[in-house]
């Protein structure tokens, strides 16, 4: 992904998000098929570049897994997470 806008949820400054910025990796969990077949976890995260604030918003995808051009790769999302709405505990 190249760079995007983003907004942080923490200190709502508007702000580009650079390839430094964010972090985002998928993997399938090889366990067998489950109830809903296939699935894995994508991680996506960004640091929020404004000093003041410095936060990490991060989210979880839980999803149906598929093999596309010999890769596995998420097809349909089955839940999320994120720091934002749970908060620190
Ligand atoms: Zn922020």
């Amino acid at each position: 992904m190249a760079s995007f806008q983003w907004s942080c949820p923490f200190c709502e400054r508007h702000q580009i998000v650079l390839d430094e910025s964010y972090h985002h990796e998928y993997n399938k969990m090889h366990f067998g098929k489950s109830k809903y077949g296939d699935v894995g976890a994508s991680v996506f995260a960004i640091r929020c570049v404004n000093s003041d604030c410095n936060e990490v918003f991060l989210e979880v995808t839980f999803s149906t897994f598929a093999i596309r051009s010999s890769q596995w790769v998420p097809l349909t999302q089955i839940a999320k997470w994120n720091f934002e709405t749970h908060g620190v505990v």
